[in-house]
């Protein structure tokens, strides 16, 4: 039995085992039990895992995977596991299989009746989102957008309109290219997080609009080094309605008391929306402005 109260019988099973994405005090206790107990880990990249082993002293055999792997590398992973052995997939940070390898030998484990286990823990986007500010009831996540240019924006057109937060995955050398395509596609005032190097020495963050995002990464070459999470606001234009309807409501009951002017004023107050744009609103459906 483990902590859990979980019988533990590793014979056949495929672990995939989250590990760190940056700060390697990240790993968790079972992450670290499970990679030391299995028979065989299979790696993104063996050179570069073994550093992590190494903080773990952790001596275990190691195979490569990849999804473009071989049928027979997979096979190296699967028959071991059919004849009892237990493996531990990794990825270079992370969660496996979150823009990372291991979708192919884990859809081949299932079909093939093998038991396959999460060991849960680091993943960019959860760290991201848990400090973005921006809302997480809803989300998509899109990993790594285009690197080309016009197919970046012709899907970035596509999710103008799309009211959940969007996540992005970028590398140092487009984030920039990539939050001027956000900034003509979705506007300049679109709220943004950005997450640099998180759990890293040099960690920073950017909360705000996109066109000032823009200007944090081109006032500073180190702005623009590391790895990135983009956490984007969805649209609120449907909410920007409802609050606009709500306070014209309000603006009408004022209207039958008081000037234009003084209602459009109070009515802003009450409600919160700018008096301006209430005030235009408020213009059009007027048919008596003093
Ligand atoms: N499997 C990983 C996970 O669970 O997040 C993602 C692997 S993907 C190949 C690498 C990308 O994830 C980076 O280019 C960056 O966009 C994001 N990423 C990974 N680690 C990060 C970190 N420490 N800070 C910010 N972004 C990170």
């Amino acid at each position: 039995m483990d902590k859990s109260g979980q019988q533990i019988n590793t014979a056949g099973v495929l672990y995939v085992v989250a590990t760190p994405i940056g700060n390697l005090d990240d790993i968790s206790t079972r992450a670290a039990a499970v990679l030391s107990d299995v028979d065989m880990i299979a790696a993104e990249d063996t050179r570069h895992s073994r550093n992590l082993l190494k903080h773990l002293h952790i001596k275990a055999r190691m195979l490569a995977y990849h999804d473009h792997s071989a049928d027979d590398a997979q096979d190296l992973i699967l028959n071991p596991l059919h004849d009892g052995k237990s493996v531990a997939l990794i990825s270079d940070a992370g969660t496996p299989l979150i823009s990372d390898p291991g979708f192919k030998l884990v859809r081949a484990a299932r079909i093939a009746g093998i038991k396959v286990i999460p060991i849960p823990g680091p993943a960019a986007l959860v760290a991201a989102l848990s400090v973005a500010g921006i809302p997480t009831d809803r989300f998509t996540f899109l990993g790594f957008p285009p690197a080309k240019p016009a197919a970046r924006r012709a899907l970035l057109a596509e999710l103008t309109e799309r009211q959940e937060t969007l996540v992005f995955y970028e590398s140092s050398h487009r984030i920039v290219a990539t939050v001027e395509s956000m900034v003509e596609v979705f506007g300049a005032r679109r709220q943004v997080f950005v997450g640099r190097e998180l759990t890293k020495l040099f960690e920073s963050h950017f909360f705000g609009a996109l066109d000032e995002c823009s200007g944090w990464l081109r006032g500073d070459d180190n702005e623009r080094r590391g790895e990135f999470v983009i956490v984007l606001s969805g649209f609120a234009g449907p909410a920007i309605i409802e609050e606009m309807k709500a306070a014209l409501g309000v603006f009408r009951v004022l209207r039958d008391e008081l000037p234009l002017k003084q209602a459009v004023t109070l009515a802003s107050r009450i409600s919160g929306v700018r008096k301006n744009a209430l005030y235009q609103a408020a213009l059009e459906e007027d048919d008596n402005p003093a």
